[in-house]
């Protein structure tokens, strides 16, 4: 099918790399600590993290970039002893949550000297729950799965659902400010959480728990979005809330675009606050098999574990409808239920959820297939996503699909995959580089910002440099040289 999608034919997938034949460069420095390794199979997982880049080096076998060492930290006491070995040292030192980054946050490469990523997968434990005010303290290295599991017997829930909950961390959602799958409200990690530890080279730094605030700049902001270059998150209290009984959903079907982002537009800005409201471009609903007559969908869906939602649903319904859309099969509705949601919110839920092991498959054939995403106020929509479907397309992509994982009153979070065959003549590389670069710089020019929650990491760098206020960067670098003075942390991310 991709083939045809893409105009190529059919797609022959390549051999995979064998790991006994890929070639490791030596390890520069031995292993210090009873929870270091230098073990080769350790040492190729933790060379990458999952960006295109990233899938594509592995298929071809190259771990030029691999660490010199592993630390599997089962406690916070190792990371306060690894991080003052590293400061003595001089080794570099990345912490690694799940890998999941796709912006090459987790690849610290070998040219400043020896590296150590640290693992904090042994950190996975729910540690306490607080069933009064609703809170849990949970370590950084635990998994989606694992944090539900802890919360289930006590009826609560974190309802934090990247799409790579499964393979991330609690740390690395808050070291990137991860955005969950939920569209409004509380789906960001940033809103979750109440309060942080992390190690730094030169300190613990623990936040008091608060619902909120006052006073001064809050030192959880600082450490959200830190993408590892201040400190090791070790673990948070974060906020939870009960496991939603009640549902409503509703697909509404669009001939045009404009006045399905009109529909979409209304509905974030009229107070319902629904925990979705996903806007499918028509190509990315024929992609999902969510719709294959052209149509765009907007996916309208929301969740309580208090009340009834059938008057939230049907002014949803009555806000999309007058902007022309229809919603062939109405509105479900249901209580007291396991999730079920109508066909196109299940279509879609089901390829959202098979997307990246189909990312894997197109890779190993040769196809480019990769995501980026973006946001901007609702006025400049029009013209950021004209720029950028334009340079993508003009800078070699067969196929740009958009949908909106986000919306905001004052604007939406656009997410664009592209796809493009294979080609004998030119390297993947090189021209995945040149798409890449063509639609950042689209997003640049058209003042959208560079990522609403993949993060910055190494790839994103040179446009997060130009989006941000040079006194913050100076700023930002003042305290880093405070937290650590020796610049052992993840460095190339952010700063530096
Ligand atoms: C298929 C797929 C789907 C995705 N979907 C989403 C999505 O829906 N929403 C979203 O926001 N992102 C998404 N991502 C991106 C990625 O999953 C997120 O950035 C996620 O938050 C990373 O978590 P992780 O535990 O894998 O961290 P890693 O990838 O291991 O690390 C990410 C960054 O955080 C730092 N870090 C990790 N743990 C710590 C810690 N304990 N202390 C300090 N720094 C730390 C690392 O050094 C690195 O810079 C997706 C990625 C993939 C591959």
């Amino acid at each position: 099918m991709a083939g045809g999608l893409l105009g190529v034919g059919e797609l022959r997938p390549r051999p995979l790399p064998r790991l006994e034949d890929i070639s490791l460069p030596a390890s520069r420095v031995a292993p210090p600590l009873g929870f270091v390794t230098g073990d080769r199979h350790a040492r190729i997982l933790h060379t990458y993290g999952r960006a295109y880049r990233d899938v594509l080096r592995g298929f071809r076998g190259d771990f030029s970039p691999a660490p010199d060492l592993v630390a599997m930290a089962r406690s916070e006491a190792d990371v306060v002893e690894l991080l003052a070995w590293c400061a003595r040292e001089g080794v570099t030192c990345v912490p690694y949550g799940g890998g999941t980054s796709v912006v090459g946050g987790v690849e610290a490469g070998r040219e400043r000297g020896p590296v150590v990523s640290l693992d904090l997968s042994g950190l996975g434990q729910v540690l306490e729950v607080d069933p009064v005010s609703r809170a849990a303290r949970i370590q950084a290295g635990a998994f989606g799965p694992a944090i539900d599991a802890g919360l289930a017997p006590h009826g609560l829930t974190l309802r934090h659902f990247p799409q790579s909950y499964e393979h991330s961390t609690l740390g690395g959602w808050i070291a990137t400010r991860a955005g969950g799958h939920f569209s409004t409200v509380y789906t960001h990690i940033d809103d979750l959480v109440e309060s942080v530890r992390m190690v730094t080279p030169t300190g613990i730094w623990q936040s008091r728990r608060l619902p909120a605030s006052g006073a001064g700049p809050s030192p959880d902001r600082i450490v959200l979005g830190s993408e590892g270059i201040l400190g090791v998150i070790t673990e948070a209290w974060v906020r939870l809330q009960r496991r939603p009984t009640f549902r409503a959903s509703a697909s509404v079907h669009f001939r045009e675009l404009a006045p399905a982002v009109a529909a979409a537009r209304d509905v974030a800005q009229s107070g319902l606050f629904p925990s979705n409201c996903r806007l499918l471009d028509a190509r990315e609903a024929a992609l999902n098999g969510v719709a294959s007559d052209g149509s765009h969908i907007l996916i309208l869906g929301f969740e309580s574990a208090d009340h009834a939602l059938d008057s939230w649903i049907a002014r949803a319904l009555e806000l999309a409808t007058t902007h022309g859309g229809i919603c062939p099969r109405g509105p479900r509705i249901r209580a007291g239920e396991a999730p079920r949601a109508d066909d196109a919110a299940a279509a879609w839920r089901t390829a959202f959820i098979e997307a990246p092991y189909l990312q894997s498959a197109l890779v190993s054939m040769g196809v480019i297939a990769d995501t980026f995403e973006t946001a901007c106020t609702w006025d400049r929509f029009d013209q950021v996503h004209a720029a950028i479907t334009s340079a993508v397309l003009e800078a070699g992509a067969a196929q740009v699909t958009c949908r909106f994982t986000h919306v905001y009153p004052d604007g939406p979070a656009p997410y664009y995959t592209f796809l493009a065959g294979p080609d004998d003549m030119q390297d993947e590389l090189v021209r995945w580089t040149r798409i890449k670069d063509a639609a950042s710089r689209a997003i640049e020019e058209n003042g959208a910002t560079i990522t609403h929650h993949h993060a910055v990491g190494r790839m994103h760098r040179p446009w997060y440099d130009r989006e941000r206020p040079a006194p913050f960067a100076r700023a930002l670098s003042a305290m880093k040289r405070e937290l650590d003075p020796a610049g052992i942390l993840n460095p190339g991310v952010l700063v530096g």
